[in-house]
């Protein structure tokens, strides 16, 4: 990636700089951020284009509004944040277009910071609507993508708003930063290579799974998907989390496994609740016995040390998605000791890799996030570059 574009050789003075961040944070009932490494992530890049005299305005996304705005997703309970960690103030713009984005977008001055509401707010993001991405691109001279953790998706404000800034787009240093990373990790696979795939859903990883299985030696599979598997494989899951549409999948990627001598591991055990609350009565069973009126959250004890044991004596490992329902106090235990694993074989020598917002967010509760190799700012993103896929925020910056 040596003709990579970046902030770093471009001199922002007088210029209006958008871009697109990824602050798609937890927030907790109180609109606090609980989480913050996705905008500290990109505070070098926003701190080199003020520093340079230029202004700077943030757009992004924030969970998953379904028809137009909704209070929770408001972008406004990060501005107090964000002005603390950048030590000055920033500017709110209640709809990302339209004229308090285009008034106060044209008012900043050199050092000035404007945050604009949710683009979720409007579906042309997602649809990839071109007036849209428009509307977003005559708010500034220059567009930025520090994003990672939307740069698979070829929404408004991540790929085609590129098409306006022929000559001045460019990534920021995060997206630079974990380009060339992950790169770096594709081109060096030390084994034994073991993946670790947690998560609600395997719907949202088939991908993932089918192209993995092949090229590690070890699968371990946890959280709520790990269940459609315990079902394929004909084990009783209660009221468990179950996709059935992917039972056939779940056996196809277990007969693939088998063929290509990779070894499937579902935990043992399962901490089970008799509802999907942190007060639920609960208990361990075997995870392919759950009783009837009974769900499984986490992975049991027994899981966890296989797992564990499995982990400290790989020389790869790649993780995303947490084992339980990690927004549970009760339900972290499994989350945290693949944490624990993970950092043991590093200091073993072991190359670890991390991604993934719940995976992230358990690393960095546990304060160790400097245990591990790299923890990517990127879930899905992270996945998709692994595979070799393109990713369209990636290639609309690239291509001339
Ligand atoms: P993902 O975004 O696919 O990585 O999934 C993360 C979500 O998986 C979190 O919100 C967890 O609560 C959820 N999850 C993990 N384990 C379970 C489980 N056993 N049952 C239901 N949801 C789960």
């Amino acid at each position: 990636m040596s003709q990579m574009k970046t902030v770093e050789r471009y001199i922002f003075k007088g210029k209006r700089a958008i871009i697109r961040v990824d602050f798609n944070v937890p927030l907790d009932n109180n609109y606090n951020v609980t989480d913050d490494s996705r905008i500290r992530a990109v505070l070098p890049t926003i701190e080199k284009i003020l520093k340079d005299g230029g202004s700077v305005i943030l757009m992004s996304h924030l969970g998953r509004p379904k028809e137009g705005p909704e209070d929770r997703y408001s972008l406004r309970y990060l501005v107090n944040h964000l002005s603390k960690l950048l030590g000055r103030k920033v500017y709110f713009a209640d709809d990302c277009v339209g004229n308090s984005a285009v008034e106060m977008s044209g008012k900043l001055k050199p050092g000035g910071v404007l945050l604009l509401e949710n683009l979720r707010f409007h579906k042309e993001e997602t649809r990839g609507d071109r007036d849209f991405a428009r509307k977003l691109a005559d708010l500034a001279d220059v567009y930025v993508n520090d994003a990672f953790g939307t740069a698979h998706r070829a929404h408004a404000s991540t790929t085609i708003i590129a098409e306006f800034f022929p000559e001045d787009k460019m990534f920021g240093l995060l997206m630079a930063r974990e380009l060339s990373s992950i790169k770096k990790v594709l081109s060096d696979i030390k084994r034994p290579y073991v993946a670790i795939i947690g998560g609600a859903k395997i719907s949202t990883k088939i991908d993932v799974l089918n192209n993995l299985v092949d090229k590690v030696d070890d699968l371990i599979i946890g959280g709520g998907m790990m269940f459609t598997f315990i079902k394929a494989n004909g084990g009783k899951i209660g009221k468990s989390l179950s996709e059935d549409d992917y039972l056939e999948t779940a056996r196809e990627i277990i007969s693939l496994a088998k063929s290509k001598n990779v070894n499937i591991h579902l935990p043992v055990d399962a901490i089970i609740a008799d509802d999907f609350s942190n007060d639920a009565n609960t208990r361990v069973c075997k995870s392919d016995q759950i009783p009837d009126g009974w769900m499984g959250m986490d992975i049991g004890e027994k899981a966890r040390q296989n797992f564990s044991s499995i982990i400290i004596k790989a020389k790869n490992i790649l993780w995303n998605g947490p084992m339980g329902v990690t927004e549970m106090s009760e339900f972290v235990a499994g989350t945290k000791s693949i944490v624990r694993s993970m950092a043991e074989a590093t200091s073993g020598g072991a190359f670890t890799l991390v991604g993934g917002g719940d995976s992230v967010a358990a690393i960095n509760q546990l304060g160790m996030a400097d245990k591990v190799s790299y923890v990517s700012t990127g879930g899905g993103a992270l996945l998709e570059f692994m595979e070799g896929k393109e990713l369209p925020g990636v290639e609309a910056i690239m291509k001339n």
